[in-house]
C-alpha cells in the first residue's frame, strides 16, 4: 500500500499498537501510527524500542488529539491506507478523508456483544465466564460480554448467581492487593457509564441487581454492575456503555434470542452458551456477528479474524487476513517475443 495512517485507542494502548503494527509491516508498508491522547506513553516506549531494530522510516509515532493530529494525519495525501480502532462517530470521518483521497480503510468501531444463554447451558459455567468476560478492563472491550439474554427458564437463577458472583469482584487501584478490577480511564467516561445506568434504573421494568453506583473518594472507579429486566429496545440494551455494566434480557424462545442478538447495529462478537452441541452450531450460523465463542467469551487468538459486520467496521486484525486487508493485489504480464 506504502504509507499507512494508523489511529489506535485508549483501552489496550500496546495490543491496539500491536494489531496495526504486525500485520501492516509484515506486508511491507511504512505505517504512522497516532495512539490514543489518553494513552501515549506505551506507544513512546514502544517507538524508542522499535528505532533500534527496524530501519529508519518503518514505525513512526506521532502523538496529540483526534481533531488536530489524527485529523491531519488521515488527509495527508502520501498516506494510502487509514486504520482505525475507535468511535463510529471517528469512523465516519476517517471515510470522509479516505473519499477525498480514494485510501483504503480498515476501521474497528466497538460492539454490544450478545451472550444467549439457553435452559440447557451450564449455568456455573457461565456465570463463571460472564464475571470475568464482562468485567474484564472493567469493561472496556469492544468485545465484553455485556447484553445478555436468558432463557426463561434460568433467567431468575441466571440473575440471582451472576449478582452474588459480581458482587465479590474486589476494585480498586494497585495498591489493593486482591483487586481484580481497575479505575475507567476518565472520569468523563465514569460519568458516561453513570448516567447511562441512572437512565436505565429509572424505567420501572428494570432493577440494578448488583453495584450500580460510583464510589466516594479518588480514582474514576464504578463497581461491576448488572441491571436485571432489560427489555430489548432498552438504550442500555441497544446502546455501547463500554463500562463495568451488564444486562440481562428473558427470552421464551431461541428464534426470539437470536433476532434480538442480531438486533443491533453493532456485529463485532457474540457467544452462545449450551449443553447441545447442534443448537449451538446452528445459532452460531444464524448469527450475523464477526465472531461467535461457544460456552465461552472473549478468546482472542492469533490466528483467528477479529472485526465486526455493520457498523461496527470490516476491517480484520490477526490471522493471514489481516495481513490480507494491509496488502494491495497487482499483476505483471509478459508478451513473450514470437
Ligand atoms: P475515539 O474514536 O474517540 O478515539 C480513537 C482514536 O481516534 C484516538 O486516537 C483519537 O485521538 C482518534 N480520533 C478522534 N477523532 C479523530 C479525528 N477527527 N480524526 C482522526 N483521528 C481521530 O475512540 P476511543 O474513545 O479512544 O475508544 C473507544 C472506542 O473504540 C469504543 O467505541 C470502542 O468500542 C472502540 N474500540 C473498538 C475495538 C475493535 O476492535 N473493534 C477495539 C477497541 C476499542
Amino acid at each position: 500500500m506504502g504509507v499507512v495512517g494508523s489511529i489506535a485507542p485508549w483501552n489496550y494502548p500496546l495490543l491496539m499498537l500491536a494489531w496495526k503494527v504486525a500485520p501492516a509491516i509484515a506486508a511491507g508498508n511504512t505505517i504512522v501510527l497516532k495512539p490514543s491522547e489518553q494513552t501515549p506513553l506505551t506507544a513512546l516506549k514502544f517507538a524508542a524500542v522499535a528505532a533500534a531494530i527496524l530501519p529508519p522510516g518503518v514505525f513512526n509515532l506521532v502523538t496529540g488529539r483526534g481533531d488536530t493530529v489524527g485529523a491531519a494525519l488521515i488527509a495527508h495525501p502520501a498516506v494510502r491506507m487509514i486504520s482505525l480502532t475507535g468511535d463510529i462517530l471517528t469512523g465516519r470521518k476517517v471515510l470522509e478523508a479516505a473519499r477525498n483521497g480514494i485510501k483504503r480503510t480498515h476501521l474497528e468501531l466497538g460492539g454490544k456483544a450478545p451472550v444467549i444463554v439457553y435452559d440447557d447451558a451450564d449455568l456455573a459455567a457461565v456465570v463463571e465466564g460472564l464475571r470475568t468476560f464482562g468485567y474484564y478492563n472493567a469493561g472496556q472491550d469492544c468485545t465484553a460480554a455485556c447484553r445478555v439474554y436468558a432463557g426463561a427458564k434460568v433467567y431468575d437463577r441466571l440473575v440471582a448467581d451472576l449478582a452474588a458472583a459480581v458482587d465479590t469482584i474486589a476494585f480498586g487501584g494497585p495498591d489493593l492487593a486482591d483487586a481484580e478490577m481497575g479505575a475507567l480511564i476518565s472520569e468523563r467516561q465514569r460519568g458516561r457509564v453513570s448516567s447511562f445506568v441512572e437512565r436505565a434504573r429509572a424505567q420501572s421494568h428494570i432493577e440494578v441487581v448488583a453495584g450500580g453506583r460510583a464510589p466516594e473518594g479518588p480514582g474514576f472507579f464504578y463497581p461491576p454492575t448488572v441491571v436485571a429486566g432489560a427489555l430489548q429496545g432498552d438504550e442500555i440494551v441497544q446502546r455501547e456503555v463500554f463500562g463495568p455494566v451488564v444486562s440481562v434480557t428473558r427470552f421464551e424462545a431461541p428464534d426470539e434470542a437470536i433476532a434480538w442478538a442480531n438486533d443491533s447495529d453493532y456485529g463485532l462478537a457474540s457467544s452462545v452458551w449450551t449443553r447441545d452441541v447442534g443448537k449451538a452450531m446452528e445459532t452460531a450460523a444464524r448469527l450475523s456477528y464477526g465472531c461467535t465463542w461457544i460456552n465461552t467469551h472473549f478468546m482472542l487468538v492469533n490466528e483467528m479474524p477479529h472485526g465486526g459486520f455493520r457498523s461496527s467496521g470490516y476491517g480484520k486484525d490477526m490471522s493471514l487476513l489481516a495481513i490480507e486487508d494491509y496488502t494491495v493485489a497487482r499483476h505483471v504480464m509478459i508478451k513473450h517475443g514470437a
